[in-house]
């Protein structure tokens, strides 16, 4: 996805940089000292671009808003789906003129990890090639291209940092991404993840404090702490903080009202993130805990780690809590083995759990993932089958969780203006959109009472309480 930017250094930083005078010795190399950057997949992949251009930025380059007016194209690529190498491939086609007119390509992301050196063979016009493991030494590789080095790979995956950038160039003016944890130990069967993204490291908890506290004092008022498994966070530093503690040390931050975070892995979910929930209202009532299977047979298939029986306990846990907490999860339809009966168990499982969100996917096998050696024999059209009856059930329960809010009032944060007079949207601490109306003038960003008149699967329809 493309996005809007407006490239003000001193908002970035909160302060004047050493990095402003190095930006107007590039000021001069004009197209060659621009860049655009093209973005696929998760929020991971959205924070990254975000720390890229921050790195960019400070050395100089500014962001613009075409290929066309650029020296330098990014193309940060995601292969959670199939066919992400192909597609990116045939974009770069699309990018080869290009470099003929003296501009430079390069390829980020899971897809150059996945594919790593082959890019130069199929597309020889493209310089860099750079998985999110080796972001940390973005810096040298633009210094490598800057001196005229053809091609130019960052694909270590066996690092022990993190990407930490001077500054991070956000897209998003009212909620902040921190990722908080790279990379990933566990090795679910059907992931590319711990190939594309190595092993997982975590920040140290004051890196991660300092820079809460500099979102706080740049007018950020929510905080979402990124990582793959979030909650296997091990803080390296000698504090140790745990993964609750650090929830509740964002909260203290001043101008923090809002502390998200995301993706949760349920055998590392503990007791004590749902009493940092209780105790703390600022810590979102939501918790992201993908199932991916109700079936136990295939969830040890898929190495998930848990049964069906022990991620219902976690459910039971996160259900019990004082507050209500919203829960949401990803399930993938007919991976390798899936019977019907075991297709029924995820039905009953969604009956169970009943959760407030779900995002669902038909398996497809994914290059260096250990479930490629398996038998993908159900039928493409089974597995459409099976995901339309998964969404089908699904949207009923959300149809009859969100109405059971009508008349309740939650706290929004705005942070979207219709263009029809007096319409407004926003979030609720549950991460539910809110669709209401306001004679207010002016809203974005700031956190209203709505009160709720009505409800769809997808988002509430409300009104502002004054
Ligand atoms: S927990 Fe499993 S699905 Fe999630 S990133 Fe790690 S390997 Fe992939």
């Amino acid at each position: 996805m493309n996005k809007p930017f407006d490239f003000e250094l001193e908002r970035l930083t909160g302060q004047g940089t050493d990095a402003a005078p190095r930006q107007r010795d590039f000021a001069h190399l004009s197209m060659r000292g621009t860049f655009f950057l093209e973005t696929f997949g998760c929020q991971m992949n959205d924070h990254d671009s975000e720390k890229v251009a921050g790195v960019l930025l400070a050395r100089g380059y500014r962001q613009v808003e075409t290929p066309e007016a650029a020296g330098l194209i990014l193309y940060n690529t995601c292969s959670i789906r199939e066919k992400a190498a192909q597609k990116v491939f045939s974009r770069l086609g699309e990018y080869r003129a290009k470099q003929a007119e003296g501009k430079i390509i390069g390829v980020l992301g899971c897809v150059a990890q996945q594919e790593g050196e082959d890019i130069f063979e199929r597309a020889p016009w493209v310089r860099l090639v750079c998985g999110s493991a080796s972001y940390r030494k973005l810096p040298e590789m633009l210094a490598q291209l800057e001196a005229g080095n053809h091609h130019v790979t960052g694909l270590d995956t066996d690092t022990d940092e993190t990407f930490e950038t001077e500054i991070t160039r956000r897209d998003n003016p009212f909620r902040a991404y921190l990722t908080i944890i790279e990379g990933c130990d566990k090795a679910c069967s059907y992931c590319v993840v711990p190939y594309t993204r190595g092993p997982e490291r975590s920040r140290a908890s004051d890196s991660i404090l300092r820079e809460v506290r500099q979102l706080g004092e740049l007018g950020y008022s929510e905080v979402q702490l990124l990582g793959q498994t979030v909650n296997s966070y091990a803080d390296p530093s000698p504090r140790t903080m745990r993964f609750a503690e650090l929830l509740l040390a964002a909260a203290e931050v001043p101008g923090i009202r809002r502390v998200r975070f995301t993706t949760s892995h349920p055998s590392d979910f503990t007791k004590d993130i749902v009493e940092a929930i209780e105790s703390q209202p600022k810590v979102c009532e939501h918790v992201h805990l993908p199932v991916q299977s109700g079936s136990t047979k295939v969830l040890r298939a898929m190495q998930r780690t848990y049964t069906r029986d022990e991620y219902l306990e976690k459910i039971a846990m996160i259900r019990g809590a004082k507050r209500p907490i919203a829960i949401t999860t990803d399930i993938i339809v007919g991976f390798p083995g899936e019977t019907p009966s075991d297709f029924e168990e995820t039905l009953s499982l969604l009956d169970e759990v009943r959760y407030d969100s779900l995002f669902s996917f038909k398996y497809s096998p994914r290059p260096h993932t250990p479930s490629l050696k398996m038998d993908d024999a159900i039928p493409e059209e089974e597995k459409s089958r099976r995901l339309a009856i998964l969404q089908d059930k699904q949207r009923e329960i959300q149809t009859s969780r969100n109405a059971r809010l009508i008349g309740e009032s939650y706290e929004v944060l705005v942070s979207g203006k219709s263009r029809r007079e007096g319409q407004w949207s926003g979030y609720t601490s549950s991460y539910r959109l809110a669709n209401f109306t306001s004679h207010a003038n002016e809203l974005l960003g700031t956190y209203v009472q709505v009160r709720v008149t009505g409800a769809t699967p997808n988002s509430l329809v409300g009104e502002h309480v004054v």
